[in-house]
């Protein structure tokens, strides 16, 4: 329902919250995050409202990272549990996803991940895209790549945003009939399905266009369509006033 990513200088898990905390109004079941951090990937997510995320957050808290996800869930796939929740992981636990939308033809893509010996732990729709990336992944080594190889086998609605532990100052997002807006700071940069969740940071935003992948670096953005080909990226001011 709602996603933010960050990578930048602050930390992660605290631009990460306070962005779905502005996207609270959409309306949600669970919520999650994940961070890398010490060269690894830790996540959180928990049914319920945000505030059973901060307890778990302060009962165990993530190491501090700079680079993060997060999101909050509506659930059209499995049913509102702490592993139904996202961000979902691949086995290895090195890569994490977060998704909104329906991802249509999941049960033939998760029937052939647990032929090759993948093992799904939840209900959703989204968790097979979690390790077709971790397969794509291994081969090309390069986030964005993998996301555009594997987008390009998904059918239905989806924004995806993911990270992982090998590329650790890089956030990857990707969308088709489902909106993802890129913000644009000063060595800083965010991805959320909703302006208001970065509002706070920056006003330069770039809309993701339909069958676009995006790669976040504290440097800059990088916009390609599925098919690799380099797209223009045209960026406007937002003068949306944050506290109506
Ligand atoms: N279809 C996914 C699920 O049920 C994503 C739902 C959403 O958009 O929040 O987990």
């Amino acid at each position: 329902c709602g996603i933010v990513g960050y990578v930048g200088p602050q930390s992660a898990l605290e631009v990460v919250m306070a962005g779905l905390k502005r996207l609270e109004y959409r309306g949600y079941d669970s919520a999650g995050v994940a961070v890398l951090a010490d060269g690894g990937l830790a996540a959180a997510k928990k049914a319920g409202k945000l505030l059973n995320l901060e307890k778990e957050l302060d009962g165990r808290p993530l190491p501090t990272g700079t680079t993060g996800i997060g999101h909050t869930r509506w659930a059209t796939h499995g049913g509102p549990t702490d592993s139904n929740a996202h961000p979902h992981l691949d086995n290895a636990g090195r890569v994490a996803v977060v998704h909104n939308g329906i991802i249509e033809n999941f049960a033939l893509l998760r029937a052939e991940l647990e032929e090759r010996g993948h093992a799904l732990g939840s209900e959703t729709d989204t968790e097979v895209v979690a390790h077709l990336l971790a397969e794509e992944f291994s081969s090309c080594a390069d986030l964005a790549e993998a996301m555009r190889l594997v987008c390009r086998r998904l059918e239905g609605a989806f924004t995806l945003v993911a990270v992982h532990a090998d590329e650790p100052d890089v956030v990857v997002g990707a969308r088709r009939n489902s909106p993802l807006v890129v913000g644009v700071g000063e060595g800083e940069a965010f991805l959320a399905s909703d302006v208001a969740a970065f509002i706070a940071h920056t006003r330069s935003a770039i809309e993701l266009g339909q069958d676009q992948v995006v790669e976040l670096r504290r440097g800059g953005v990088t916009v390609t369509g599925f098919d690799g080909s380099p797209a223009d990226v045209r960026s406007y001011h937002v003068d949306w006033d944050a506290s109506a």
